[in-house]
């Protein structure tokens, strides 16, 4: 039985627990957060994002299937136009009231060499890692998911974990993008190298990307496992754990006391493919122990260390791109904040503690990464080694908590936001924040100086 197969059953602990007085007691509505109509009075068809929080009624809907296609749209496209990927961002990046641009149908492996490889900017990175395993190759490092589009990933700075991998954009050598005015530019770092600084994290806001050229690495195998291990513990060895291992993160189960601890290390040992996800059930247990104990603390965490107690580790070993990145079906919010690596646990643990002390509503995982530095001018690692911090809330319920009570300290620890998870910052911020966020921004009005590609929320962004 899986670690956290034994969560959901929750041990006898957790049962004989809910069995008092405080069972089948409800604390609040569980139901669907009111979505905007289907159709809008003219007749436009909804777009919702993933976590459900961001709307539009785009005017024209468009997906070329080829670049071609793609150039002779762009010059007279109602505006904004906003590229889409998979929709996976929580901010409000992709709305647009005028043309909605997918890349689904640009996806697959243009061409590649011993150690690179070109392939279309749709390609989702759940197609990507068995083509590149195809031809040899994987992508040194992968975010908690792989449903992104490429292009999309990139546009946010998505990054996965591990303090010698950098973001997914570290490895890109090379762009092609398509400007707002239709013409084609190939960029990297002897070509236009501005325009490849600037648009490597560059928010869909500089073109739209139609090919990417990646450092790859040769395939490898991994071994995963997930510990469940003490709050405290973790805390205390995270410096150290980073250091030892090739991945490293864990999900601080607030009110609990507990953390999952998830490594992954490079292995010879025959392959042991990982089980079924079970991340649906461990999130409804937490939520369970959270509806039962919410006004009991003390209790709630004594049901918990009681339910995972004597839980084994889960071990997986397999190639990288089928053991990096999760399932996570249970939809949520999220905001996560990058932070001088130096100032992670300080923050982490006051994070924790105003969760613990003011919103025990909470109970979906605290997240701790860390991502090596890269010289992509928006990169949120730019030119520093980064740990990051990232709080979320189930879809069905109040997020407001993060913008209250945990921005502000990510913030005061000189975090930079995630582009893509939840924050209230705009050009102002963005200034201080992005050394290069000038020279970025002109280069942007030098592509498109129209603003054709800007939307309100891109507005307020780039000011
Ligand atoms: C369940 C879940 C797990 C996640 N895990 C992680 C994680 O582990 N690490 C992490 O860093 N982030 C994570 N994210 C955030 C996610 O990786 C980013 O928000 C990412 O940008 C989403 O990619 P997408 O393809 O859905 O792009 P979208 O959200 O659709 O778009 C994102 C941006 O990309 C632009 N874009 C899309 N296509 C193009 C193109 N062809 N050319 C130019 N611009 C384009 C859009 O205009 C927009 O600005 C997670 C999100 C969810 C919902």
């Amino acid at each position: 039985m899986s670690t956290r197969r034994k969560v959901l059953l929750g041990g006898a602990g957790l049962v004989a627990l809910g069995a008092g007085g405080l069972a089948g007691r409800r604390w609040r509505l569980d139901r669907e957060p009111d979505l905007p109509a289907p159709l809008d009075a003219q007749g436009r068809a909804l777009w919702s994002n993933w976590a459900g929080n961001a709307h539009a009624y785009p005017v024209k809907r468009a997906a070329p299937a080829s670049e071609a296609e793609l150039v002779a749209l762009l010059p007279d496209a109602t505006t904004p136009i906003r590229p889409v990927g998979s929709g996976h961002s929580f901010t409000a990046l992709v709305p647009t009231e005028g043309t909605l641009l997918s890349l689904d149908r640009l996806s697959g492996l243009v061409r590649h060499d011993a150690t690179s490889a070109t392939v279309r900017a749709g390609t989702k990175l759940s197609a990507l890692g068995p083509l590149l395993a195809g031809i040899g190759q994987e992508m040194p490092n992968l975010p908690d998911i792989n449903k992104q589009t490429l292009a999309g990933g990139l546009a946010t700075g998505t990054h996965g974990t591990g303090k010698h991998f950098k973001a997914l954009h570290g490895e890109v050598t090379a762009l092609r993008l398509v400007l707002p005015s239709g013409e084609v530019a190939e960029c990297g770092r002897d070509q236009r190298p501005e325009l490849f600084h600037a648009a490597r994290v560059g928010l869909g806001a500089f073109g739209v990307l139609s090919e990417v050229t990646l450092q790859n690495q040769p395939l490898s195998r991994v071994r995963k496992v997930v510990t469940l291990v003490d709050t405290e513990q973790v805390l205390r060895d995270w410096p150290a754990l980073a250091k030892r291992h090739r991945n490293a993160e864990f999900l601080v189960l607030p009110f609990t006391g507990k953390s999952a601890l998830i490594t992954h290390d490079v292995t010879t040992e025959p392959v042991r493919p990982r089980g079924p996800d079970q991340d649906a059930s461990t999130l409804m247990d937490l939520k369970r122990l959270r509806d039962l104990f919410e006004f009991t603390p003390a209790l709630r965490r004594r049901a918990a260390q009681a339910a995972m107690a004597d839980i084994p580790p889960e071990v997986a070993i397999d190639e990288g791109w089928k053991l990096l990145s999760n399932e996570r079906p249970v939809r949520f919010k999220e905001m996560e904040y990058h932070l001088p690596i130096a100032e992670q646990v300080g923050a982490l643990r006051e994070v924790i503690a105003r969760i613990e002390r003011d919103v025990p509503g909470v109970f979906f995982p605290i997240e701790a990464r860390i991502i090596a530095p890269d010289d992509a001018w928006l990169s949120p690692f730019y030119q520093r080694e980064s740990g990051s911090i990232a709080v979320h809330a189930w879809y069905k319920e109040d997020h407001d908590w993060m913008f209250r009570l945990i921005e502000p300290v990510l913030r005061e620890a000189g975090g930079r936001p995630h582009w893509g998870k939840l924050h209230s910052l705009g050009a102002a911020e963005m200034r201080t924040l992005y050394p290069m966020f000038t020279e970025a921004d002109a280069v942007r009005r030098a592509v498109d100086p129209m603003g054709r590609m800007v939307n309100p929320f891109l507005q307020k962004l780039f000011g």
